[in-house]
């Protein structure tokens, strides 16, 4: 029986979840608080001879997973899906640009990890001794700093292991959950009790042509967020209501009503703090868990550089800070590597991050400070001057959901106060990924749920 389904936040997980219930046949309203669709997928359209599109917000996906893939195919898009022209990323330390060693999300697959001199040799020795120590995993959940400073020691998880995850989520590796927030990780862990064997076992068994691992649309993301907003417009039992703050009402006969619009079923797809807010008088046992789920904050800010301001081969995508470090810039993506028709008269673009869940010092400065500080560690990194130039710094406040130790417990609690609420679903980026990926298999299974 098609029904009528209010879907709340038009950012990626809620825009598939508007497609799929409209592809159910179901009547959509689908309610967005700003004026604009796409949630963080955002860019920055700087006029420059011709208009250029960068993103302020995330510029690629994991392509290993097929479902933003599947969508773009879907949207018509499949002739512009790109993938980066750069993949090798190199970490900081000590004065130096270091390779990864082979290893899967930064753990190693050898001890030998002398060649890169990005770990002294103490380190190295120190990491070799998880090949035979004893089988130590626990039962359950754990943090990934935890697994991987007790198998591999304190240097390589903050050298190697950190700051590829913590980069990610602008997170605390030393809370964040293995089952939850780094899946990948507790496949390695379950898979032998030396993580560096699992991890050798896994480049071994891994296809010899892997493809792409991350893929963009051509134009930016936001092009793929157009395709949906267009489909979204043909299709006679969709409406879209921007710049609407949605509030969630359930009368005493249990019939929902969302902003006034009456509906059979609703799917919240905001983050989990706006979440908690809608539910609270209703569900306020799943509100209080909502609003315990923690948010990092991130800057990310677009510098434009003239040609060769930083001497760095073109095939290198990027930089990661490791904390120790203790310079305020996390991450250098060298957005003109990887995507070289940003940049047809040869600028280097940069997107670079900062901030952390431990290190939120930027948050009280003014724009053109951070701006300063972050030409300051590019220049102590690069070893050259970042001279002055174009610019834009977005703050993406309480953006990044912290999958911590306990998480699946905190989702499953969420479900079981919420259980008596037939036809409404939870979902968004704090559920089951905060990657593009996840968010789209989220939006997905939302409308599987309420059918
Ligand atoms: C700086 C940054 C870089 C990233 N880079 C990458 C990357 O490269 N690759 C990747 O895979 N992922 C990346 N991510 C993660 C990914 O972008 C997000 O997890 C994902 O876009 C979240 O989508 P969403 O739809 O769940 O939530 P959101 O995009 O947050 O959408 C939620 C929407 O709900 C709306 N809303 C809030 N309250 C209300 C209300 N009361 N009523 C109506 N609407 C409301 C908001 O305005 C918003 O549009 C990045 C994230 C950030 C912040």
């Amino acid at each position: 029986m098609p029904k009528t389904v209010a879907i709340v936040g038009g950012g990626i997980t809620g825009i598939v979840a508007a497609l799929s219930a409209s592809t159910n046949g179901d009547t959509v309203h689908l309610f967005e608080r700003t004026d604009f669709l796409g949630g963080k997928i955002d860019e920055w359209i700087r006029p420059h001879g011709r208009e250029q599109s960068i993103p302020t917000g995330p510029d690629a996906f994991l392509a290993r997973r097929p479902e933003v893939t599947e969508l773009a195919i879907s949207l018509g898009l499949e002739d512009k899906l790109i993938s980066p022209s750069a993949g090798s990323a190199r970490i900081y330390r000590d004065g130096r640009l270091h390779p990864l060693p082979p290893s899967v999300l930064g753990v190693p697959a050898s001890a030998d990890l002398g060649d890169t001199g990005l770990i002294s040799a103490e380190g190295a020795a120190r990491a070799s001794l998880d090949l035979d120590a004893r089988d130590d995993r626990p039962d359950g959940d754990e943090s990934v700093g935890a697994m991987v400073r007790r198998r591999l020691g304190d240097e390589v998880h903050e050298y190697l292991v950190d700051p590829l995850l913590g980069g990610i989520n602008a997170g605390d590796s030393d809370r964040l959950s293995v089952v939850s927030g780094v899946p990948q990780l507790d496949v390695l862990r379950k898979k032998h009790s030396s993580l560096m064997t699992a991890a050798a076992q896994t480049l071994a068994a891994a296809p010899s042509n892997p493809g792409p691992v991350f893929q963009s649309i051509d134009g930016g993301l936001n092009r793929l967020i157009d395709a949906a907003e267009a489909e979204l417009e043909r299709r006679t039992n969709v409406s879209v209501h921007l710049s609407t703050s949605a509030e969630l009402d359930r009368g005493t006969d249990s019939a929902w009503s969302v902003s006034n619009i009456e509906v059979d079923e609703v799917i919240l797809t905001t983050p989990a703090g706006v979440t908690a807010d809608l539910v609270r008088a209703i569900a306020p046992a799943a509100a209080d868990e909502l609003a315990a789920i923690d948010y990092s904050s991130v800057a990310l800010t677009i510098l434009v550089l003239p040609p060769n301001t930083i001497d760095l081969d073109p095939s290198i995508s990027g930089v990661l800070v490791p904390r120790l470090c203790g310079l305020h810039v996390t991450a250098v993506s060298f957005a003109s590597h990887k995507w070289p028709e940003l940049a047809p008269d040869g600028s280097q673009i940069l997107r670079v991050s900062v901030g952390r869940r431990t290190d939120e010092r930027w948050s009280q400065l003014r724009d053109d400070e951070v701006v300063q500080l972050i030409r300051n560690d590019l220049s102590e990194i690069f070893e050259t001057i970042i001279p002055d130039g174009p610019s834009l710094l977005t703050r993406w406040m309480q953006s990044l959901p912290q999958y911590d130790v306990g998480h699946a417990d905190r989702v499953q609690a969420i479900d079981h106060a919420t259980r008596h609420l037939d036809g409404l679903v939870l979902t968004g980026a704090w559920r089951s990924g905060l990657g593009l990926p996840a968010c789209v298999a989220s939006g997905r299974a939302a409308t599987a749920k309420t059918t």
